[in-house]
């Protein structure tokens, strides 16, 4: 491991504790987690915690790659070439729903949307 993963691990065990701590504060204050609880409420606040950091990394995941998305591609259908832009997409992960952004083209010609290759310009 390189010094900037090393960095990387670091800082995000740092996160993941502080994420934790600040966790339990709000368990504590919102009246979620009272007094001396039974370790499945501690467990079932926390698998809460794991399934909606999943959906932000998947979120996060799926923004850096419309980030990434060519602006332009052509039409799978005739060729012409056509804007890619992103468009607001919400779906049911196995840790529950999210919404993102994904690109899409969408052809004046065919008058039709198509979801653009991944990685690169197209043909
Ligand atoms: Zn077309």
């Amino acid at each position: 491991m390189d010094g900037t993963m090393a960095e990387l691990q670091a800082r995000l065990d740092q996160l993941l504790k502080e994420a934790a701590r600040i966790a339990v504060a709000l368990d504590r204050a919102d009246g979620t987690v009272v007094g001396i609880p039974h370790y499945s409420v501690i467990e079932a606040r926390a698998h809460e915690l794991g399934r909606r950091l999943s959906r932000t990394v998947q979120a996060r995941h799926m923004g850096e790659l419309a980030s990434h998305a060519t602006r332009s591609v052509k039409c799978p259908e005739c060729g012409t070439r056509c804007e890619v832009v992103p468009r607001s997409r919400s779906v049911t992960s196995i840790d529950g729903p999210l919404d993102f952004d994904e690109p899409m083209g969408h052809c004046p010609r065919c008058r039709r949307g198509f979801f653009p290759p991944p990685g690169g310009a197209g043909p």
